[in-house]
């Protein structure tokens, strides 16, 4: 018999979803706990019950699993950011592990090895973040999400962020409440403002502070600048302007109020500048350890020309440039590119060249060229690549093609499609670009699987 809502039942906690949730099974039916741990015998209280799944909240631990850990954080499970508070991290590293081979098989059917996770540093890792900032009980409030809402948790420090932006949002909450400044209301559209963005470069310590609003200027903007000079390595303070109705937080206008239009950070020997609304790889030493693994990928390419698709900054690709004759690099956001030529300018490389525009035109444009890459670096947004850039990158027929991925599952999907257009998926190796939280990077070595170079036209 099925599970109804409300329901208590015994149940042994024997892995987690994708999200972190911890899973069991109860007559065959799949029941998902969040705050779980694998190993835990539970008493599970039904808060939701489905034909094919049900959700249960954990109302007593009768035997603890020996990877639970104690929880550092009040604001675990209530905040929708982390979910791996309550296991110690050589057990999440584990999971994640399994996370990304378990894609690769279910989703594509590729049974490849997937290595160790690689990792850094595991709290205060995060050089970005991004505050909503709302009006709640007559207060100006700005934190972090409740999971799954848009309900603020007033809380401005967070254990995977560093300490300065904690003092930065406590300055503008300040700021606001002085000066009646309203906060942006997504109901009615009214409001000034709605994120406190901030970042820093951890090489270099540059912070900057942009604030996101529903209009075109901040009243009492000298007394803001002259409350945020106090933060140590402030170098450039932006309003961002959004005045659509609209889940996404960056609008498409930026205007420096005070400082430099950007911060620069240092990655992989590389000077960085990082513009508001460039791509920039959120945690600094993993990013490292990912070129790094991507450029062993890459291997030695001398002599060949590169493609970087989703270059953002230019990044991944001024990182290898060395270990190419030319790298070539394709980015839809206009700053991004613009920053990215500055960079290989600034560290006075001369054999990278970037385009802005969708992947999918900008591929066709090379192939029609006849630009014959020896490899690929393939780096998309969430939802993966458009199968034209898969088809249109097999055209080319590249060697190889490294492909650099924050979801797994989508990442997982493209191989297959990748398979069927000749290249095989040879291994795998997730990097824990973001410690705690139920995501992990993963980037993977596909090969052409003819014989190259008889394949390849010159
Ligand atoms: N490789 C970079 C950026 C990766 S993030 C780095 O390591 O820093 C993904 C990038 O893809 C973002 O910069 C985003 O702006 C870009 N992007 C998203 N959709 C795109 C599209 N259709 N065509 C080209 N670039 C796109």
């Amino acid at each position: 018999m099925s599970l109804v809502k409300n329901q208590e039942i015994q149940l042994n906690i024997e892995g987690y979803t994708a999200e972190g949730n911890g899973v069991g099974h109860f007559n065959g039916q799949a029941v998902f706990v969040s705050g779980a741990a694998k190993g835990d015998i539970i008493i599970a209280h039904i808060i939701k019950a489905k034909k094919s799944y049900a959700v249960g909240i954990v109302k007593q631990i009768l035997k603890k699993s020996q990877d639970r850990a104690d929880i550092d954080c009040e604001y675990f499970r209530s905040c929708g950011g982390c979910v791996y508070r309550h296991i110690s991290y050589e057990a999440e590293k584990i999971l994640k592990k399994q996370k990304v081979a378990d894609a690769f098989s279910r989703i594509a059917h590729l049974e490849i090895p997937v290595n160790d996770v690689l990792t850094c540093e595991i709290e205060r890792y995060r050089n970005k973040a991004q505050y909503p900032v709302g009006f709640e009980n007559g207060n100006i409030v700005a934190g972090f999400y409740a999971q799954k809402s848009h309900r603020i948790i007033n809380s401005s420090d967070c254990v995977l962020q560093p300490k300065e932006f904690s003092c930065i949002v406590e300055i503008v909450k300040k700021w606001m409440t002085e000066f009646g400044i309203s906060a942006y209301e997504s109901e009615t559209g009214k409001g000034l403002v709605r994120h406190i963005y901030i970042r820093k470069a951890f090489v270099t310590g540059q912070i900057m502070v942009c604030l996101v609003v529903n209009g075109d200027d901040v009243p009492k903007e000298k007394e803001l600048i002259d409350d945020l000079l106090k933060i140590k390595g402030l170098k450039s303070i932006v309003l961002n302007k959004n005045t659509e109705k609209t889940n996404v937080i960056l609008g498409t206008e930026c205007k420096t109020v005070w400082g430099s239009d950007f911060i620069e950070d240092v990655l992989c020997g590389i000077k960085i500048r990082i513009s508001p609304l460039s791509f920039y790889q959120v945690n600094h030493d993993c990013a490292e350890v990912l070129y790094k693994k991507a450029c062993e990928y890459l291997g030695s390419a001398e002599n060949e020309t590169v493609l970087d698709l989703y270059c953002g900054a230019g990044t991944i690709g001024l990182s290898m440039a060395k270990n190419a004759k030319k790298i070539i690099g394709v980015e839809i956001i206009p700053e991004a590119i613009e920053d990215a030529k500055k960079n290989a300018e600034i560290n006075g490389i001369d054999n990278c060249e970037f385009h802005c525009g969708d992947a999918k035109d900008a591929v066709k444009i090379l192939k029609d060229k006849c630009i014959e890459p020896y490899a690929v670096i393939l780096d998309p947004p969430r939802k993966g690549c458009d199968r034209q850039v898969l088809e249109y990158v097999a055209e080319m027929n590249p060697k190889k093609i490294v492909y650099v991925s924050c979801d797994v599952s989508t990442q997982a999907r493209d191989c297959a499609i990748l398979k069927d257009l000749g290249y095989e998926t040879k291994e795998a190796t997730p990097v824990d670009m973001f410690p705690k939280t139920s995501h992990v990077e993963c980037v993977c070595l596909l090969s052409r699987k003819d014989k190259y170079p008889l394949t390849k036209k010159y």
